[in-house]
């Protein structure tokens, strides 16, 4: 196993983006089914259903737009919606009035400046209708793919807690994020990240006992230590795996890799 990695030890900036490509990997393995998971067919579906998620689970947001993407196929279709109908099908998806103008919003200026297309660069996304870095970088990543480092909240609890960005400024950490992985992985290790947070690094209780990254972890301790109350905590429909990967990193896997907990000899 890895020398456990102290909170508030010194790291220099090689040792921290060594690290933060080890929790890469890691994340990789333990999360090899990470991707965006919210439901769309091309960029313009993609802008929505982010617009839509803001608030609001990707669930909820895939149970709303397949009723708008069969009404509204084209952006000149959200520019001459009209906002009452609009607002009835994305009402579940929360401050459906502010989501609306921005969709109704985005068609127009799509149409107006873009041909009727998403464009795909950040300098011009950020410039349309209820779309932000945050958004831009999901629309790049996923429809274009371009790589981008989507940084939301979930994002900025993990990675201050991993060690690897300070401060909750999403625009800081996404350059100090794009100082630590290689421009390739951006994507994906924001999508590794989030999984890694809904399935392990859990924001209330994370399960460090169970966590494939505890020795690169600055706040392994935050959550219980020991495996299996930690597993206990582990959510998704990997579980097993999980436990497995986290055990090997412990060195307590058997040979056939069964993971069995090594008695504590402290
Ligand atoms: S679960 Fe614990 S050890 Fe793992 S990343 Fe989160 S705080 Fe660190």
């Amino acid at each position: 196993m890895a020398r456990q990695l102290r909170r508030g030890e010194t790291e220099s900036a090689l040792a921290k983006r060594r690290r933060a490509r080890v929790i890469d990997r890691l994340l990789a393995a333990a999360h090899p089914d990470a991707e965006c998971e919210l439901d769309y067919a091309d960029p313009l579906q993609l802008a929505v259903a982010t617009i839509l998620s803001a608030q609001c689970t990707d669930v909820r947001v895939n149970l709303t737009t397949p009723a708008l993407f069969a009404k509204y196929r084209t952006a000149e279709d959200y520019a001459a919606a009209n906002p009452e109908e609009v607002e009835a099908i994305v009402r579940p998806t929360g401050f459906y009035r502010n989501k609306t103008k921005s969709i109704i919003g985005l068609g127009k200026a799509l149409v107006e400046h873009h041909d009727g297309k998403v464009p795909q660069s950040m300098e011009a996304l950020v410039k349309l209708p209820g779309i932000g870095r945050k958004t831009a970088n999901v629309i790049l990543g996923n429809a274009f793919g371009l790589p981008g480092i989507p940084v939301d909240t979930h994002m900025i609890r993990l990675t201050n807690r991993l060690g690897l960005t300070e401060g909750k400024d999403p625009v800081k950490l996404e350059f100090q994020l794009q100082e630590l992985i290689d421009e390739r992985e951006w994507t994906m290790f924001s999508h590794r990240i989030i999984f890694h947070g809904r399935r392990v690094c859990i924001a209330r209780k994370p399960a460090c006992g169970a966590c494939t990254l505890a020795a690169h972890c600055p706040s392994f301790g935050e959550g219980p230590t020991d495996p299996e109350e930690a597993a206990k905590l582990l959510r998704g429909s990997n579980v097993d795996e999980l436990v497995k990967l986290a055990a090997a990193a412990r060195g307590d896997t058997d040979e056939d890799g069964t993971a069995e907990r090594r008695e504590a000899t402290s």
